[in-house]
């Protein structure tokens, strides 16, 4: 093994640099090169790259974002897009591609696949979570932590002017966000798509509408509820007209939107880019079609068909948490 090349790609997580960080220090030290590609995909279609060292790396630990930057990159469903990405990687003489993503930027893996004989591996980066073969993914843990400091802010004015809020938070078909957040804010009401039938969305409406005039009643502080993206019809704003027009209950809306996804990463998230990115060296010399992750406490390697064609779903004790513990419910 010679050369390594790394792509980040999709949305940014806090955490991509260290796992850049980790993957270059990993190959520095077993005398394998490393070549950046930035914007995703996009670097290996357009031959835009640099040698990535050790001394370039080493201070990066502790800015989210990516030095690699990252894109979203349509030529990657097509197959002449794959082939110029595959002609740039045996260009380059690259040995193994490691993609620091999502899964869409794992489903383009699997595409270049059929092009490209070098070996491929990933590391689940996104603050969504929505990836099944690892607990939690990169970002996520500081994408909660960015959340819940948000919140506990918003709840200061939602108690003095005892209002209800709606609050969005990012996580796009999945509610690890809105369950974690809504958690440890310690929110009246979680709305997202693990607890809430999106065909009866009028019987939930009834449910909120009697559990904040049941609060009313018995205090006087706010009422904050946390929604997750892409759930309710026309988003926070909708779900605000449809509180006034069910009962004239008036809400103030804060989409904390993509300061979820900026920020130095947290200590866990650290630690877990670390640990990925240096196994996944170890991986790139022996396999192909992997995805890094951790389970139960132990660095693991998944299959990368695995990986992206399960769902995650929110952890049942969460569920059950947020009933037993929510007021009114
Ligand atoms: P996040 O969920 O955090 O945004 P992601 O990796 O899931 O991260 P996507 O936008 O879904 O983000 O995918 C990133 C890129 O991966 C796409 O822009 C595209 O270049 C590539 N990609 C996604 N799906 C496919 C696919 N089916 N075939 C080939 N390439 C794909």
């Amino acid at each position: 093994m010679k050369r390594i090349a790394i792509i980040t790609s999709g949305g940014d997580a806090p955490g991509m640099n260290a796992a850049i960080r980790s993957i270059v220090l990993s190959c520095h030290d077993q005398k394998i090169q490393c070549i950046g590609f930035y914007h995703g995909y996009n670097g290996l279609l357009n031959d835009e790259y640099r040698y990535l060292s050790a001394d370039l790396v080493a201070p990066i630990i502790q800015h989210g974002g990516t030095i690699l930057k990252s894109a979203r990159c349509q030529e990657m469903h097509q197959d002449e897009g794959l082939k110029q990405v595959a002609n740039t990687l045996t260009k380059h003489k690259v040995d193994a591609l490691i993609v620091i993503g999502g899964d869409g930027s794992f489903r383009g893996m699997m595409a270049l696949q059929t092009y490209w004989s070098g070996n491929l591996i990933g590391i689940p980066a996104t603050i969504d979570n929505d990836l099944a073969c690892t607990d939690t993914t990169i970002g996520f843990a500081s994408a909660v932590n960015t959340a819940t400091q948000a919140i506990d802010k918003i709840r200061d004015t939602a108690n003095a002017f005892e209002r209800v809020f709606i609050v969005e938070v990012m996580g796009r078909h999945s509610g690890h966000i809105a369950f974690n957040v809504g958690l440890a804010t310690g929110a009246e009401s979680i709305l997202s798509f693990e607890n809430c039938n999106i065909n009866s969305l009028d019987q939930v409406k009834t449910d909120l509408v009697a559990k904040i005039q049941s609060q009313k009643q018995t205090n006087q502080n706010g009422f904050v509820i946390v929604l997750a993206e892409n759930l309710w019809p026309n988003g926070p704003l909708g779900l605000k007209k449809d509180l006034q027009d069910a009962d004239k209950i008036e809400s103030a809306v804060c989409v904390l939107g993509y300061i979820q996804r900026g920020g130095s990463p947290s200590p866990e998230d650290r630690i877990l880019a670390t640990e990925l990115g240096i196994e996944a060296v170890r991986a790139a010399q022996e396999s192909t079609g992997v995805m890094i992750g951790k389970v139960a406490g132990q660095v693991t390697r998944h299959c990368i068909i695995r990986a992206t064609e399960q769902n995650k779903p929110v952890d049942q004790a969460l569920r059950s948490a947020y009933h037993q513990i929510s007021i009114g419910s």
